[in-house]
């Protein structure tokens, strides 16, 4: 049996290489990985020996040859393949372990030059990938490190490797190419190319969109159904999932998520890490219908769940510190669809052991969880995608512009922030009210912001809530003064919105009229 070895990244290559060895492989190596594999000792040839060329062109053409691609694409169930070997002297390569130039490394580098990053396009390396991966059947391709391991053990109790996993290394293969020229068009493709400046050193300033989209997803799982039972759904992750988000969640027990499960979780989860005191967040339909703040878990979710009984009934629910006894007690009297933590005690799962409906996800938050966020949001139109860059922003006390007579108080402003932070996650258009740190109505996706503000104090009254000396965030501006006097009928005394209406100065003149503390906030939070 014999392995051509040729990787740039050479992590655990000398272990991998020394085992093959002692397994009686012959191993053919590329330059810098065959000189690595000499010095430890390692009987090694050159593939340049097997070409009969030098490697050049600084390491250009360094496999491409019919020696290296004829053993890697022979059949050899194929009598006249095998014959064609055989006359010009070529012999079979059955193992192929190559992973490729840091195309993806070097170009997230800053300053990354035009020049470096090509020199980064492997050529040969996914030539040999694609020969060996389209010849599943008798060549084995290992492109990543995480493989080595079953490659021996198969090697080591079988002597050969099965065609299960002949077939899977290869899909592995393929998929790996794919991810990797998707990465070379992403890069080219967003680069705003200026004639004029073309040198080695020339860094190139890219659009922040490339022009053509490639994004890589895996699947995480199939579902049973989508939106509804009679559409076919999956649940895909990023390549590389950011800490904290919640592809990187596992689920401790329940049904397995549906997809709305899944779409509410997102929802859930995202606006509760938005905060960074203990808080508790129950959506309903991808809408907040209960948020709060408090000491410790049960007191956040208790408050939470004044705000709409009704409809926290199965409800997805998240916290941003771990379930404990009391919390996990507390909530086991609701019906929950799921519920999510970065962590839950002994005593949270024993409560939950019982409910095993209940979906339990565990998603770990790393320490600055606040600022790990997801980077883009897509939306599918007709045969089209949106794109945009998420919604990442963070109001600061000190961008609140106050605009009225009457000045917030300390608690008001607190406030403020906090019906700030929930709107953000409401469907537009969006009112909260809210209060010591509780939403204390909220009024969701109404295509009249009138609607919304009226929804949100009717849901306050059904939930026997008064919202007297509340605070209230739209999460747009109010287009006329009738918005602000429905809330300040329903008793709110501070209102945050974000201004740049053409009707701004009849807003303020009414908030004045009314004795309210208005603050702009200057951006809004559009959210469909
Ligand atoms: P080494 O460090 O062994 O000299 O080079 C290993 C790297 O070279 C691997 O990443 C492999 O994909 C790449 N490679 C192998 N053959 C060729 C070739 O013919 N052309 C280019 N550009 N890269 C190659």
């Amino acid at each position: 049996m014999k392995a051509l070895i040729s990787v740039s990244d050479k992590t655990g290559i000398v272990e991998f290489a020394q085992a093959l060895h002692a397994l009686g492989v012959q191993l053919l190596s590329t330059g810098g990985t065959a000189k690595l594999l000499a010095d430890k000792g390692l009987p090694v040839t050159e593939v340049a020996e097997v070409t009969k060329f030098p490697e050049m062109l600084d390491g250009r053409v360094k496999t491409l040859h019919p020696m290296v691609h004829g053993g890697l694409l022979a059949r050899r169930d194929f009598p006249e393949h095998m014959a064609a070997l055989k006359e010009h002297g070529i012999e079979t390569i059955d193992l192929l372990v190559v992973n490729l130039y840091p195309f993806e490394a070097t170009v997230a580098k800053p300053g990354c030059t035009l020049a470096d990053a090509i020199e980064n396009i492997d050529i040969g390396g996914p030539a040999m990938v694609r020969s060996a991966a389209k010849n599943w059947k008798d060549v084995g391709v290992v492109t990543a490190a995480d493989q080595y391991e079953a490659v021996l053990g198969e090697l080591k109790t079988a002597g050969k490797l099965s065609n299960k996993l002949r077939f899977e290394l290869s899909v592995a293969a393929f998929n790996r190419i794919s991810q990797y020229d998707g990465a070379i068009s992403n890069y080219l493709s967003s680069v705003k190319f200026e004639d004029e400046k073309l040198s080695e050193e020339y860094v190139p300033e890219r659009a922040a969109f490339p022009g053509q989209f490639n994004e890589q997803y895996l699947k995480v799982q199939d579902l049973r159904y989508g939106e509804n039972s009679h559409q076919q759904a999956a649940w895909y992750r990023d390549l590389a999932p950011a800490a904290g988000s919640l592809a990187t969640g596992v689920q401790l027990q329940g049904k397995e998520l549906s997809y709305n499960n899944i779409a509410d979780a997102d929802a859930a989860w995202e606006c509760v890490k938005s905060f960074e005191v203990p808080a508790c967040v129950i959506i309903k339909h991808a809408n907040p219908c209960g948020v709060a703040v408090g000491a410790n878990p049960f007191e956040a979710y208790s408050k939470a769940f004044q705000t709409d009984p009704t409809s926290a009934f199965g409800g997805i629910i998240a916290f941003n510190r771990p379930v404990d006894k009391a919390a996990a007690e507390a909530v086991s009297k609701q019906f929950v669809e799921v519920l999510m933590a970065p962590e839950f005690s002994a005593e949270a799962l024993e409560i939950f052991k019982s409910k095993v409906n209940v979906r339990l996800m565990k998603i770990a938050l790393p320490a600055n969880y606040g600022d790990v966020r997801n980077v883009l949001e897509t939306k599918r139109v007709g045969s089209g995608l949106l794109l945009q860059s998420a919604d990442n922003h963070e109001l600061k006390l000190e961008e609140l512009k106050v605009v009225t007579v009457k000045q917030p108080t300390q608690q008001e402003l607190q406030d403020l922030l906090f019906a700030w932070k929930v709107a953000k996650f409401v469907k537009s258009n969006a009112i909260v009210f809210c209060k010591n740190g509780m939403t204390m109505g909220v009024g969701a996706g109404q295509m009249s912001r009138l609607d919304s503000a009226r929804i949100a104090s009717i849901k306050a009254e059904a939930a026997k809530l008064s919202l007297q000396n509340t605070v209230v965030a739209s999460d747009a501006f109010f287009p006329f003064r009738d918005g602000l006097d429905v809330v300040v009928d329903a008793g709110a005394t501070c209102v945050a919105q974000p201004g740049g209406s053409m009707r701004d100065q009849e807003v303020i003149d009414a908030a004045n009229e009314r004795g309210v503390a208005m603050v702009f906030t200057g951006v809004r939070h559009f959210r469909h």
